[in-house]
C-alpha cells in the first residue's frame, strides 16, 4: 500500500499530527461507504450507532461507554464544565486552561518537576476533577500508572487524555469497567492520521458517560467523518505503520541529540533553546515556540526523514555555534 507524500515545506515538525496522510486506497473506501449513505439524511443524534459501536468493539466494552465528538477538544468543554474546580499537570496542552476560563471553572496547575516527572496527586473534593495528559503535550514525558490509580483509588474525578497513547503503549482505557470516576479521551487526529476530519471519543463508565451525552449537542459527528473513521478502524495495520516508523524516528532523533532533549514517548519532544525564529531563517523548518516556564524550549515533532534530518542539522549546526548562533538558555 503506497503513502500519499505531497511535497510541501518542511513545515510539518510544528503541530502534533502525523507526518503521513491515510493512502489513497482507504481514502476511496471511505468515499465508497460515503456514496452508499443518504446525505439529505440526519446522522444518529448520539453520534453514529455504527461508529461508537465500532470503537466500542475495539475496546471490548460496549456504545454506552463511549462518546464521540468532532474531534477530542469537542468534548472538552461538556466535561470541564461538570465540575466546579480543575486540577491540571502543568506544563500541558493548553485547551484545558482554555476551556476552563471561558467557562468559569476554576483552573489549579498542579506543577511537574524540573525533569517534567509527575508529583503524587493533589488532594481533592467531589466538584474538582484532576486532568492527567498522559503522554503529556508538550514535555513527552508520562504519569506513572500508580499515580493516577492512587488519584483513583482515593475517589477523585480524573480526566485521562490519551491522544498520543499510540506512541507510548500505555493506556489505562480498561480502568471505566473498575472505576466510575475515570474518562478517557481518544483522539483519531494523531496515529490514525486524521486530525482533517476530527473525530474523537471519550469512553468512561455507563453512567458517567451517559452524563456526559446529556450535556451534548445532537449530531456530533457528521456521516462523512463517520465513514473515515470506520474505514481506519479497519485498517490498524496502517496505524501501526504510522506508529512503528514513528517511535524509530523519534529514537533515531533522540539519539544524535543526546542531552539536548528530553526523552519522550510521543510523536514530539522538546529540544533546548528558543530555537523558532532560528530554524525557520534556516531553510524554513518550524518547530513550535513554547512560553511560560518552556520558554526556553522548542517542540518539534517527528516528521518525514527529510524534515527530520534537515532539522538534525540545522539544529546541530546552530547548537554548536555554527551559522552564527549559539544556544541560549538551559
Ligand atoms: N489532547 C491533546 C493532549 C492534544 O495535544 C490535542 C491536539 N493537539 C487534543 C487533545 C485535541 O485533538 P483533536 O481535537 O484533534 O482530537
Amino acid at each position: 500500500m503506497r503513502y500519499q507524500n505531497r511535497p510541501s515545506a518542511l513545515s510539518g515538525l510544528i503541530g502534533t499530527r502525523a507526518p503521513f496522510d491515510i493512502p489513497a486506497e482507504v481514502k476511496e473506501e471511505a468515499v465508497r461507504a460515503m456514496l452508499e449513505r443518504e446525505w439529505n439524511r440526519y446522522p444518529d443524534a448520539e453520534g453514529g450507532e455504527g461508529l461508537r459501536q465500532d470503537i466500542a468493539d475495539s475496546l471490548g466494552l460496549g456504545m454506552g461507554n463511549v462518546v464521540v465528538g468532532n474531534g477530542s477538544d469537542d468534548l472538552l468543554p461538556e466535561v470541564i464544565t461538570m465540575f466546579r474546580r480543575i486540577y491540571v499537570y502543568e506544563p500541558t496542552f493548553e485547551m484545558y486552561r482554555f476551556f476552563a476560563e471561558k467557562h468559569g471553572v476554576q483552573y489549579v496547575p498542579v506543577w511537574l518537576s524540573p525533569e517534567f516527572r509527575f508529583p503524587e496527586p493533589p488532594e481533592t473534593g467531589s466538584g474538582d476533577l484532576l486532568v492527567v495528559c498522559r503522554p503529556n503535550n508538550p514535555t513527552g514525558t508520562e504519569a506513572e500508572e500508580d499515580i493516577v490509580l492512587s488519584a483513583l483509588e482515593r475517589g477523585t474525578n480524573v480526566l485521562l487524555d490519551e491522544a498520543y497513547w499510540d506512541f507510548s503503549g500505555h493506556t489505562m482505557v480498561e480502568k471505566v469497567s473498575d472505576y466510575p470516576n475515570l474518562m478517557v479521551l481518544r483522539t483519531f487526529s494523531k496515529a490514525f492520521s486524521m486530525a482533517g476530519v476530527r473525530v474523537g471519543y471519550l469512553v468512561a463508565s455507563e453512567e458517567t458517560a451517559s452524563r456526559v451525552l446529556g450535556r451534548r449537542a445532537p449530531f456530533p459527528v457528521n456521516v462523512l467523518s463517520e465513514c473515515v473513521a470506520r474505514a481506519m478502524l479497519r485498517h490498524r495495520d496502517l496505524v501501526r505503520k504510522t506508529v512503528d516508523y514513528i517511535v524509530a524516528e523519534r529514537e533515531r532523533m533522540e539519539q544524535r541529540l543526546g542531552e539536548l532533549c528530553v526523552r519522550s514517548t510521543t510523536n514530539f519532544f522538546l529540544v533546548k533553546g528558543d530555537m523558532r525564529e532560528r530554524l525557520a531563517e534556516r531553510g524554513g523548518i518550524l518547530v513550535r515556540k513554547l512560553s511560560g516556564r518552556l520558554s526556553e524550549m522548542s517542540r518539534v515533532t517527528v516528521g518525514e526523514r527529510r524534515e527530520n534530518d534537515a532539522f538534525l542539522e540545522a539544529y546541530l549546526e546552530l547548537v554548536s555555534g555554527g551559522a552564527g548562533g549559539r544556544l541560549a538558555g538551559p
